[in-house]
C-alpha cells in the first residue's frame, strides 16, 4: 500500500488553545481491481439493494463499493483509503470499501485487495435502511409545525452526516431552550452560517435523498469562510450565554488587532524603491509614485511575507503582537475587500426581502394570479418571508411580484 503522511502542519478544529495532535499515524492507499469486483459481484443477487428488498436511496457521495461497480461499470479500480483507528489497535478502517454484500463474499473479495491478502475482519461492513418525515413540515427553529414544542433533528429529518445531525441538535436544542423560556427563536441566516443554509434548504426545499452539507449549496461562500467563523458565530454564542467570556475575549482580540493591520495597510505609504523589487519578483508592474500599502498588497501574487520584508510592516506586527491567526485574517480582508464587500450587498439585497413577513395564516387561494403550482407549494411549506417563498423550486419572480404588491411593497 501506498502510505499517505498526515498534514505537515494540521489545522485544529478549535479557535481556542487546544493542542494539537504532534504526531500522526500514516493512512494508506490501495485499490480495488477487476479480480475484486468479479469476486464482489458473485454477491449481488444475495444483496437486498440488488434484489429489490430494499428500495430507498443510498448517499449519493458515499456510495457503497457495490454501487461503485454498478454505476461505473467502465472502471476496474477504486482508490480505498485505509485508515489507522488509533494508537493502541491494529484496527483500520476500509474507506471507500463500504457495503452491504453477504460476509463470505466481502471477505474474499477483501483478501484480494493489495495489502489486504491476509486481512482479518473486526465485523463485517452493513447497511441501515432508515425512514424520515419531510422537513418541510418543520419551522425554522425545527420545531415541527404540526406538533408544538417537539423538535427535530439530524436524521430524522432527511439529511446524513455527523456534523449535519450535531449542527441540528445544536439548534433545536437552543430554540427549545429559549421557547420554553418565552424568549425570541434563535435563526441564522444563509449569508451568516452553513447551518443557516442547511436548515432553510431542508424546510423550504424538503429533500428526496439522503442530504448532505456542501459549500456548494451556499450562496455566499466568500463571506462563509473557516477562518472567520469565530468572528460571525461567537458573539451570538456569546449572547445566548453558551460562548465563555475566555472565547469571546479571544474572538474580540483577534477581529481588533486584524481590524487594526487592514487599517495600518490603508493609511501607510511605500516608497518605490522599496516595494519595486517585490514587485519584479511577482512580475507585477513597477510604480513609479509612491502610495499606499493596501493598494499593492491587493495585487494578486503579492503576499503577506512580501508585507513582512518591509521594515515599517514588521515592525507594527511586532509593536502590536500579531499572531498568525491575525496575519492570516488580514490578508484575507486585503486581497478579497472587492469580492467580499460585493457579497456583502448581494445579502443585504436578499435581507430586505427577509423583512416582509408573511402572516402565519395567510391564504393562498385568494390569490389566483399565482400559478397553480406556487399556490400549492405555499400552502405545502408556508414560507415565514418573501425571501423564503421565493427559494421555493416552482415559485417563479413573477409569483414573487403578486405577493409583494398583494403585502403591500
Ligand atoms: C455504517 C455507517 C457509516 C457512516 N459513516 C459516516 C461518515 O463517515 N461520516 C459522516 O458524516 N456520517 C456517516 N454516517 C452517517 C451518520 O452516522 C448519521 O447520519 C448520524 O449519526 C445521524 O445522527 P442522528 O443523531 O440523527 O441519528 P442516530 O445517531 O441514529 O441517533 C438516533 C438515536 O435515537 C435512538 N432511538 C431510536 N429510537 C428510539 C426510541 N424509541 N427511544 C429512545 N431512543 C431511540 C437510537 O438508539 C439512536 O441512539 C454513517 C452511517 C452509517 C450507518
Amino acid at each position: 500500500m501506498i502510505p499517505q503522511p498526515g498534514d505537515v502542519y494540521p489545522e485544529k478544529f478549535s479557535y481556542l488553545n487546544t493542542p494539537i495532535l504532534k504526531e500522526q499515524r500514516d493512512c494508506h492507499m490501495t485499490h480495488t481491481s477487476a479480480l475484486v469486483h468479479d469476486l464482489l459481484r458473485e454477491g449481488f443477487d444475495r444483496s437486498p439493494m440488488f434484489n429489490g428488498r430494499i428500495k430507498s436511496l443510498g448517499p449519493r457521495y458515499c456510495p457503497s463499493i457495490e454501487d461503485k461497480i454498478n454505476r461505473f461499470a467502465e472502471k476496474d479500480a477504486h482508490q480505498i483509503f485505509v485508515e489507522p483507528e488509533g494508537w493502541h489497535t491494529v484496527e483500520v478502517y476500509v474507506n471507500g470499501f463500504s457495503t452491504s454484500l453477504p460476509e463470505d463474499v466481502q471477505y474474499r473479495a477483501l483478501k484480494s485487495v493489495k495489502g489486504f491478502e491476509n486481512v482479518k475482519f473486526f465485523r463485517p461492513g452493513y447497511a441501515i435502511e432508515y425512514d424520515y418525515f419531510p422537513p418541510t413540515q418543520l419551522r425554522h427553529t425545527l420545531e415541527t409545525k404540526l406538533v408544538n414544542n417537539l423538535y427535530f433533528a439530524g436524521q430524522i429529518n432527511g439529511t446524513t452526516g455527523y456534523e449535519e445531525a450535531a449542527s441540528q441538535g445544536l439548534m433545536a436544542g437552543i430554540n427549545a431552550h429559549l421557547k420554553i423560556n418565552e424568549k425570541e427563536p434563535f435563526i441564522l441566516k444563509r449569508d451568516e452560517a452553513y447551518i443557516g443554509v442547511l436548515i432553510d434548504d431542508l424546510i423550504t426545499k424538503g429533500t428526496e435523498e439522503p442530504y448532505r452539507m456542501f459549500t456548494s449549496r451556499a450562496e455566499y461562500r466568500t463571506l462563509l469562510r473557516q477562518d472567520n467563523a469565530d468572528l460571525r458565530l461567537t458573539p451570538k454564542s456569546f449572547e445566548l450565554g453558551l460562548a465563555t467570556e475566555e472565547r469571546m475575549g479571544r474572538m474580540k482580540e483577534k477581529q481588533d488587532k486584524s481590524q487594526r493591520f487592514v487599517e495600518f495597510f490603508k493609511k501607510t505609504s511605500f516608497v518605490p524603491d522599496e516595494i519595486n523589487p517585490i514587485l519584479e519578483e511577482v512580475s507585477s508592474a513597477v510604480v513609479k509614485q509612491s502610495d499606499k500599502l493596501f493598494k499593492v498588497f491587493s495585487r494578486p501574487k503579492v503576499t503577506m511575507d512580501h508585507m513582512l520584508s518591509l521594515n515599517s510592516v514588521s515592525d507594527f506586527v511586532k509593536e502590536n503582537q500579531l499572531n498568525s491567526e491575525v496575519l492570516e485574517q488580514a490578508e484575507i480582508q486585503v486581497k478579497y475587500s472587492g469580492y467580499i464587500e460585493k457579497e456583502k450587498n448581494n445579502a443585504d439585497k436578499l435581507h430586505r426581502l427577509e423583512n416582509v413577513k408573511i402572516p402565519e395564516s395567510f391564504d393562498y387561494s385568494k390569490l389566483k394570479s399565482l400559478s397553480y403550482e406556487a399556490r400549492e407549494k405555499l400552502e405545502a411549506i408556508r414560507p415565514v418571508t418573501i425571501s423564503q417563498a421565493s427559494r421555493i423550486s416552482g415559485v417563479s419572480p413573477s409569483d414573487i411580484s403578486v405577493l409583494l404588491v398583494f403585502l403591500g411593497r
